[in-house]
């Protein structure tokens, strides 16, 4: 199985626009792994076709009618996540299981949190899995690995090679999550001095975990001074830049009518294609 992801240091360089832009070129099923931002569904408009509970980390639970209010609980809660009264902070509660250990009339249980859900959508491209994560909750790491697994289900039971991955942003656990084990990482970077360094963070991650990647320079001719200075790291690292998308307002307008600039924009069709041309030769080499 090939698995793509296309990954940015932080959101809104057009990383989404990228990946939507692929799904008319690719014979593959997406995973919308930007769960705490999920747009593809914006542009691919799918429809559910299976819907999965997600429960991220678990929640404590007091039973009053065996509590003797010791304060045993309370005291050990590192998250001030129990009140005075015994009433557990939903917000707060980690699940981490100290109280309930410290119980001495095992008067706490651990029990499931449902912290979001997950689809298996059908669309005009085919087949995408995509999530939501309840407000406020912090287990997108966990709920990107759930994601994955459906969609390489879904690409095996459908005969499909392929996975395309809008990964989430920034190089935390949900990034670790959505690019570990990929056959390429596509970086997505604009000439900013932030998103330089964002870039070189992503590759760090994407070295230490020893994943290939290339870089997609979006919106080079806003500043091709460092358009170039990209280039140039690039080239001293052996790191091939697959693309060059220069700005055009065609990317936010494709977003706001719910296409992609494939669909919207016939000049900006041919270099995506290109672009994609240029992935499917790396994936097919490596
Ligand atoms: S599970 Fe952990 S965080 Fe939650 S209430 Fe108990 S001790 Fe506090
Ligand atoms: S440790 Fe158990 S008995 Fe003591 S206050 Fe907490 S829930 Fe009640």
């Amino acid at each position: 199985m090939k698995q793509i992801a296309i990954a940015s240091g932080k959101g809104g360089v057009g990383k989404t626009s990228l990946a939507a832009a692929f799904a008319s070129f690719a014979k593959a099923i997406f995973a919308d792994c930007d769960v705490d931002a999920s747009n593809l569904p914006i542009i691919f408009k799918p429809e559910i076709k299976e819907k999965y509970d997600f429960y991220g980390m678990d929640l404590a639970n007091v039973d009053d009618a065996k509590c003797i209010k010791c304060m045993e609980c309370y005291n050990a809660c590192r998250f001030d996540a129990i009140t005075e009264e015994i009433k557990i902070i939903e917000e707060k509660c980690e699940g981490c299981g100290v109280c309930e250990h410290v119980c001495p009339v095992d008067a706490i249980e651990m029990v499931q949190r449902k912290s979001g859900e997950v689809y298996i959508s059908k669309s005009r491209f085919g087949w995408i899995v995509h999530a939501e994560l309840k407000a406020g909750e912090e287990t997108s790491g966990k709920l990107v690995s759930v994601v994955r697994q459906k969609a390489m289900e879904v690409a095996k039971e459908n005969g499909y090679e392929t996975i395309i991955i809008d990964s989430s942003a920034g190089i935390g656990c949900p990034v670790i999550a959505s690019i570990t084990g990929v056959s390429i990482v596509v970086i997505v970077v604009e000439p900013t001095m932030a998103a330089i360094h964002d870039m070189k963070r992503i590759m760090d991650v994407a070295n230490h975990f020893k994943i290939p990647y290339v870089v997609c320079i979006n919106k080079y001719d806003l500043n091709e001074e460092k358009a170039l200075e990209i280039e140039k790291f690039c080239n001293e690292n052996g790191t091939e830049i697959i693309g060059k998308i220069p700005y055009n307002n065609a990317f936010t307008h494709a977003i706001v009518n719910g296409k992609s600039v494939v669909e919207y924009d016939e000049k900006l069709a041919s270099l995506m294609k290109e672009i994609w041309e240029n992935v499917e030769r790396k994936i097919e080499k490596d």
